[in-house]
């Protein structure tokens, strides 16, 4: 098997098998082929990684934040070295194209222990003046934190969760989705290799009751969750009945609005990358298009022309450019959303089915999809889809489009595209939304907040804002004079 791993899990630094754990196929989705077979944790695996995690942490913490901050940064270098093997990896792990992963991947993870590791040392406290007497405050970490991950950016989701987590002096314990369980326990290894001490990271796979057990475990104080919405909502109850902390970082259908005096080509572009990168399997893709009424056939003209041309093909080759689906099942869904999108009364402009070609049967493979005349109503402009379906709604003016982008119970993400600077400022301000851009869309540097409002999530990821979600603040009060009670 092409991409077996040493074993199934990482627990307290090295590998453990437990092969009475149900059966993890690891399917390549290009081909159909199973590249790796793994296991699920047991409750007794689920207990050894907790209990390591917790031992590790109550040293971690005490650990000079500069030292935390190097090994982060040792586990960065580490991931850009070896960039082509964790690219391979996570291309076979997930069937994005390896033009794709050798620049979005491993490389972001490196970015946030890089990151993370650079600010460890940064992480202070405040003193307060209250005439002699004064308050000083520590950010002091959570505990055990666990991480559970969605399958389009495994090894990107469990480098972030786990940096942040780190250079905050908390453990770590990262439950994978099953469908691509391979990239986490790579991320493990390297934090080994790079010296943090056995225990603080540790990978457990599993099915969503592996997840669920370990929510509702007493040692873990904290939950970041990567995933739907539905899924958010019952990790979050779970997390809520024992007062845990958590981060939901979880679905969109996100606005991208082209205005009349746009720069065309670049909101084509901006279009493409929020809608077809990654076969359109991102949580923050900009899925409705709104583009004025002005430049829309222009818009369609000059956006489908460049669709058209997306390469599909082997993800291993680096010319291709958009892969399969992550799986069959997946496929099914996104597919019967095309189907949905024709019923609804939606225009095809291409794609609208699978790719046919050579070797493309196999796999998970669907056309890149571009729909118009979309009414706000379709469910193709309500659900998301997660899958290379563009859909362009057309609106005339700016109020209009506002309401009509925030008419929505998610809240992920959304992008403005105009040569006009105050109204970029304006319409941006007034889109409820976590996650913005204007004039590009999908760009996610480390040092940018990121997380949704409404039903997209709680709590951000990335940038110095993911610290307050990963520490809690000690306030201690220290009296200068005497004391002087009532009675
Ligand atoms: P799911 O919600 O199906 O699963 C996410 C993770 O949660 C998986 O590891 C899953 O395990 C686990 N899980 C499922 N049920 C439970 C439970 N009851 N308790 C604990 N854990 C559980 O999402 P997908 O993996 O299908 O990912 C796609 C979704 O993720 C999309 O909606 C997308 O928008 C969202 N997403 C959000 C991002 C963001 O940052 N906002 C980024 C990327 C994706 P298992 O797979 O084993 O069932």
């Amino acid at each position: 098997m092409r991409a077996q791993p040493v074993a199934s899990h990482y627990i307290d630094g090295a590998y453990v098998e437990d092969a009475s754990g149900a059966l993890i196929e690891c399917v390549y989705p290009a081909t159909g082929e199973i590249v790796a077979r793994l296991h699920s944790a047991t409750p007794a695996l689920i207990e050894r990684a907790v209990a390591s995690a917790k031992r590790a942490q109550v040293e971690w913490e005490r650990t000079l934040p500069a030292d935390r901050g190097r090994i982060l940064r040792r586990a960065a270098d580490i991931m850009r070295d070896r960039n082509h093997d964790l690219s391979v990896l996570e291309t076979l792990d997930t069937g994005k194209p390896y033009q794709e992963t050798i620049v979005a991947d491993a490389l972001s993870g490196a970015e946030a222990f890089e990151f993370y590791g650079g600010i460890a040392s940064t992480i202070n406290g405040e003193c307060i003046p209250l005439g002699d007497s004064f308050v000083y405050t520590k950010r002091i970490a959570l505990g055990v934190c666990l991480g559970i991950g969605a399958w389009n950016y495994p090894t990107q989701i469990a480098a972030y969760k786990g940096a942040a987590a780190l250079a905050c002096g908390n453990a770590v314990v990262f439950k994978p989705s099953e469908v691509t369980p391979l990239c986490a326990l790579k991320v493990a290894e390297i934090l080994t290799e790079a010296g943090l001490p056995k225990g603080l990271y540790n990978v457990v796979q599993g099915y969503g009751e592996v997840g669920s057990t370990l929510v509702a475990h007493p040692d873990i104080e904290k939950v970041s969750l990567t995933g739907s919405v539905q899924t958010g909502a019952r990790v979050m109850a779970a997390a809520g009945a024992d007062i845990k902390h958590v981060t939901m970082e979880l679905g969109g259908k996100s606005p991208l609005i082209v205005f009349d005096d746009a720069d065309l080509d670049a909101a084509v572009s901006g279009a493409i990358l929020a809608n077809f990168y990654s076969a359109g399997q991102i949580c923050s893709n900009g899925t409705r298009v709104f583009v004025h009424r002005n430049i829309r056939a222009e818009f369609e003209t000059r956006l489908v022309e460049r669709v058209r041309a997306i390469r599909l093909g082997d993800p291993l080759d680096p010319e291709t450019q958009m892969g399969p689906l992550i799986s069959q099942a997946h496929m099914e869904r996104v597919l019967s959303y095309m189907q949905l999108g024709r019923e609804e009364g939606a225009r095809l402009l291409c794609g609208g089915g699978r790719a046919k070609g050579d070797g493309l049967a196999r796999g998970a493979y669907v056309l890149p999809t571009v729909f118009t005349g979309v009414t706000d109503d379709m469910r193709i402009a309500r659900e998301e889809i997660f899958g290379p379906v563009l859909s362009i709604l057309e609106f005339s003016t700016e109020d209009e489009v506002i309401a009509r982008a925030n008419d929505t119970d998610l809240g992920l993400a959304a992008s403005v595209f105009t040569r006009d600077l105050q109204r970029a400022h304006r319409v941006i301000d007034r889109i409820h939304a976590g996650t913005c851009w204007i004039n590009t869309h999908n760009i996610m540097p480390v040092e940018m907040p990121f997380g949704g409002v409404k039903k997209s999530g709680v709590g951000r990821e990335n940038s110095r804002a993911a610290l307050d979600h990963y520490s809690q603040i000690k306030s201690v009060y220290v009296e200068m004079g005497g004391v002087q009670a009532p009675y």
